[in-house]
């Protein structure tokens, strides 16, 4: 696979070019702050095809990163690219009302469990910014309970603890709403109460302080953000019924597990029906479109206006095309589908794991984490503190020179489009990575 047989090696040439020049013009040089994290520097790629990625230079890799989760199909998909190609020449976007868009939210009603009523829009941002939106106009309270270490995008509402940091996260019994940004407004972090994953006497006793001010509880119900740490068993039935109980809304983040985990996400996966739930990513398989999805009392404030929704791309014709093709593929063909992602995702998983026993690897389907001096068993984030950033960062760097592309703060994502023999390359270039001291 191309030029990267040796470490030391200088094969980024043009990248490092590029990314000079970038920084002469795009503010910070990348243009989403985690692509900045890149080692040894941000690189540029020309294309992409099924699992592969073909960076400037014309090193060719196996892609895990797959857009941070969306190509959940792989790269240029025949699928998708016959969808795409018809409705570009049938318009863009018309700011209007179509019949793709119907077709979107009348899969989404028949794969996710739940989905009476579908709100589309661009990214996932926008979805949770919305789901929580509804969830205040429904119950009238303002409270979010979210879940430290979980990332719900980057609005004000949400971008509040969404890492452990030990200088000012505070007690693991009581942790802090820490802005997960500067710039946020006051009142954004006033709005978030804070638990730690899996902590259920956390979660009851803000109930039991609060309850009557809580408007959702809105987590990730696989945490994959902070690292693929799942609900331990009951922990999301809990939040089901105690939800139910208070009055609150339950909002599922489904941006990475939607139609990864399963064909109806991590809904189906893990058989608990939240009230509302969000998607985006692996939706329409690398084009920008997301959805909330939610039973027909708790959107029906939405159709009578009251909290609003807004946005010029909302379902636009384009992406709309995108998501029928990749949805009705997905369901189609699900039965094979899911479970061989998940054989893929096992695969890789015990493969890193004998070929590299530094590294922890937690794998839930085609999810797959790695880290360097984590313990074997996380409950949440704090129980990472002791991993190794900058060892795991080499590790990727050397991967890179190997042939595989993976994200920097250890996420691996597989896609229809790869197979054993990709899985088993990314396992013997972990072996060399390893060997060569990283
Ligand atoms: N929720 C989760 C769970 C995510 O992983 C992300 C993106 N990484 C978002 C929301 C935000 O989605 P977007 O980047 O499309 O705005």
């Amino acid at each position: 696979m191309g030029r990267r047989s040796k470490a030391g090696d200088v094969p980024f040439a043009r990248s490092a070019a590029l990314y000079e020049r970038a920084r002469g013009v795009i503010a910070g040089g990348v243009t989403s702050a985690v692509r900045a994290g890149a080692r040894p520097h941000p690189l540029y790629f020309e294309r992409g095809r099924g699992p592969y990625l073909w960076d400037v230079d014309g090193n060719r890799y196996v892609d895990f990163v797959l857009g941070y989760g969306p190509l959940i199909l792989g790269h240029a998909p025949p699928v998708l690219r016959r969808a795409l190609s018809r409705q570009a020449g049938r318009g863009l976007t018309f700011g209007s009302q179509h019949r793709l868009e119907v077709e979107v939210a009348a899969i989404l009603a028949s794969v996710v469990p739940g989905a009476e009523r579908t709100i589309l829009s661009t990214t996932g941002t926008e979805a949770a910014m919305v789901a929580v939106r509804v969830a205040r106009a429904l119950t009238g309270r303002r409270l979010i309970l979210k879940f430290e270490g979980h990332y719900h995008g980057w609005s004000d509402a949400l971008f509040v603890a969404t890492a452990f940091d030990p200088a000012r996260s505070g007690p693991a019994d009581r942790p802090a709403a820490v802005p997960g940004t500067e710039g946020l407004a006051r009142g954004a972090i006033d709005d978030v109460i804070v638990a730690t994953w899996n902590d259920l006497p956390r979660v009851r006793a803000l109930f039991a302080e609060r309850g009557p001010e809580i408007a959702a509880v809105i987590a990730e119900p696989l945490l994959v953000n902070g690292g693929v740490i799942p609900p331990e068993p009951g922990f999301l039935e809990a939040l089901r019924q105690l939800t139910r109980a208070r009055g609150a809304v339950l909002i599922f983040d489904e941006v990475i597990t939607g139609f990864r985990l399963a064909l109806g996400g991590a809904q189906q996966y893990y058989g608990v029906t939240a009230d509302l739930a969000v998607f985006a990513k692996a939706m329409a398989g690398g084009v920008s479109m997301s959805a909330v999805t939610g039973s027909r009392e708790v959107l029906d404030p939405v159709a009578a206006g009251r909290p609003a929704h807004l946005g010029t791309f909302n379902g636009n014709p384009l992406a709309a095309a995108a998501a029928v093709a990749t949805l009705r593929h997905l369901a189609e063909g699900a039965e094979q589908i899911y479970p061989r992602l998940h054989a893929l995702g096992e695969r890789l998983a015990d493969g890193l794991r004998s070929a590299a026993p530094a590294l922890t690897v937690r794998q839930v389907g085609p999810i797959v984490n790695t880290a360097i001096g984590e313990p074997a068993i996380v409950r949440n984030v704090r129980d990472r503190a002791s991993a190794d950033v900058a060892a795991h960062a080499r590790f990727v760097e050397a991967l890179l020179r190997h042939g595989v592309h993976t994200t920097p703060r250890g996420l691996w994502y597989l896609s229809t489009a790869h197979g054993e023999e990709e899985v088993d390359l990314a396992v013997a270039a972990a072996r060399a990575a390893i060997a060569e001291g990283t």
